[in-house]
């Protein structure tokens, strides 16, 4: 086993803790605690648009119903902006009003509980959502620094930004094996 296909480790989050930083100025951006998240201010992505992960995988994704996000956001310890990858993974297949609710954010997900992933040196946060459909992980990886705007016309797109879209699909499409396997393990583990 290699480092870089090393597996993914889950702890679980007590009280409050920094998990996120900002890629410009280091600072502590985004805490969580057992059920609970904050940001220094607001939300910690102010747009986004779908990453196309289907297009990025090797097969048909492991029997998985899934959605990537990548989302520009600043937060006020420098006010620069920043790219972060969301990617919500949850096995087997989903409604249109599952995919509204904890897809797309359109409705009631319920509290998630919260975890620090950890494989090799990279740290990242994960929300489990009990579901009805089963346990769903959302997993919010660290903020990455972006050297170009994402943002067109019409807010972020993959359109104004295809070379970021591109290597943030990659980069997910890079673990998605283990991303699968930590699912797996998640599906027999009782929610907390
Ligand atoms: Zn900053």
């Amino acid at each position: 086993m290699t480092a870089s296909k090393s597996r993914i480790t889950l702890t679980a989050i007590g009280p409050e803790q920094a998990v996120l930083r900002c890629p410009h100025c280091n600072s502590d951006i985004l805490f969580a605690s057992a059920h609970g998240i904050r940001t220094l201010e607001g939300y910690w992505i102010d747009d986004g648009d779908t990453l196309q992960l289907a297009d990025a995988l090797d097969d048909d994704g492991d029997g998985l119903s899934f959605y990537g996000c990548l989302g520009a956001g600043t937060q006020p310890c420098c006010g620069r902006e920043y790219g972060v990858i969301g990617v919500c993974m949850i096995m087997g297949d989903v409604t249109d009003d599952f995919e509204q609710v904890y897809f797309r954010k359109c409705g009631d997900m319920g509290q998630s509980t919260n975890f620090v992933a950890r494989r090799g040196k990279r740290t990242w946060l994960v929300e489990r959502y009990e579901t009805n459909s089963g346990p769903m992980l959302e997993h919010t990886f660290p903020p990455f620094f972006v050297s170009e705007s994402m943002s067109g016309e019409n807010g972020v797109s993959s359109c104004a930004a295809p070379k970021v879209f591109a290597t943030a699909a990659a980069f997910v499409a890079d673990q998605w094996p283990e991303l699968v396997a930590l699912l797996k393990e998640q599906m027999v583990v009782a929610a907390r």
